[in-house]
């Protein structure tokens, strides 16, 4: 019987560890090889942002910075066909990480709560196209491709997958049935120009509602791929034990975690004395998407980096719908002060099925039940 369990025991830690969340840094390696253009370009990069952000000391004027999406659906089955709510829910999910408005943020450790960032991005689905034609910025192809890998054919229609949208105007993201054990990937940035930039995505992995699966079913791929576009590497550096993601804020961590683990996980890991350990609940971490809430000070920084160095027509355009009501305007600029209980009493962990209630700068109060 214990012979069982043994097994058993060891067949789904092999799952766990099977399930690569990400394929950018094979994605990028790969085409590192396949065009030397790319690799040169590719090398310069963190010598370019270290000199931006040099020379921008003070970025911190509130200025946000909208990027428009085009989603293009690649379906060969209608589970792969999913809904304009479940892409809506993807850009509300966006919206609320990169603003720092998502409501788990309070799960962030006391210790790291100063250092997160609201990155000051937002997200719209595109409402103009590459013709200036008014567009949902979703596109759908039915295609008779099997399950999509990392090469060019998602982005390649004469090989069943969708063609890209200028990739200097939009982020495109692919969303189609993934190789199995692949969430997805992205291209991050460079001078080089070329085909397929943008996101791939699984489809049961993007917004969190509709055809989505646990533990991955929150928009977090969505939100950790685009931090790849916009220049971040994993938070524990990449390749090899202790690597360096090239931001001060986020400690040094020996290499990805998985699942949910509670805080503090390995303390003064990479022999450093840091009693607070890995920041496993970074978006740039592999945990599962309900346990992530955080990107840093210094990761921002990186990200606008990246905006302006590499993808500047995001800073100015028209491509997002901005007929939005001063309501709406109000509500998105408003700023969380605190969450109190029934009884007034400020709460700094998230309670299941109990009323809370929001409180905004601007006055405004909501409540709000959140349900398991
Ligand atoms: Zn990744």
């Amino acid at each position: 019987m214990k012979g069982i369990f043994t097994i058993l025991l060891v067949s789904i830690s092999l799952t766990t560890i099977a399930q690569e969340r990400c394929g950018t840094e094979i994605h990028t390696e790969n085409m590192m090889k396949k065009n030397a253009s790319y690799a040169i370009a590719r090398n310069k990069v963190n010598f370019q942002t270290e000199k931006w952000i040099k020379n921008h000391p003070n970025h911190s004027e509130k200025t946000i910075i909208t990027i428009p999406i085009i989603v293009h659906v690649l379906w060969k089955t209608n589970t792969h066909n999913i809904s304009d709510a479940q892409i809506q829910s993807q850009i509300d999910v966006l919206n609320e990480d990169y603003r720092r408005a998502n409501i788990d943020k309070i799960n962030t450790p006391n210790v790291w709560q100063t250092i997160a960032a609201d990155s000051e991005i937002e997200f719209c689905l595109a409402s103009t196209d590459q013709n200036g034609n008014p567009t949902t910025g979703i596109e759908r192809i039915q295609t008779t491709h099997g399950k999509f890998g990392m090469n060019s054919d998602i982005h390649t229609s004469s090989a069943g997958g969708a063609d890209d949208w200028p990739n200097d105007d939009y982020l495109n993201i692919w969303v189609c049935d993934i190789q199995s054990g692949l969430l997805g990937y992205a291209s991050p940035p460079s001078n080089w120009i070329g085909d397929g930039d943008g996101l791939v995505i699984g489809y049961q992995y993007f917004g969190r509602i509709g055809n989505v699966q646990a533990p991955y079913h929150k928009g977090r791929t969505a939100t950790h791929e685009i931090g790849h576009w916009l220049n971040l590497d994993h938070i524990w550096g990449g390749w090899g034990n202790c690597g360096n993601d090239q931001v001060n804020d986020t400690p040094k961590q020996e290499k990805e975690n998985y699942s949910c683990p509670a805080f503090p996980l390995n303390p003064n890991s990479c022999n450093t004395t840091n009693s607070s350990g890995d920041m496993f609940m970074n978006y740039m971490d592999y945990t599962n998407d309900a346990c992530m809430n955080l990107f840093t000070n210094g990761q921002k920084t990186r990200m606008l980096a990246a905006i302006n160095n590499y993808r500047s027509n995001m800073l100015s355009h028209d491509l997002c719908n901005t007929s939005v009501g001063l309501s709406e305007q109000i509500k998105n600029k408003r700023k969380l002060i605190k969450i109190i209980d029934f009884f007034g009493r400020k709460i700094t962990e998230i309670k299941i099925n109990t009323p809370l209630f929001y409180i905004y700068d601007n006055g405004t109060v909501e409540k709000k039940v959140i349900i398991k």
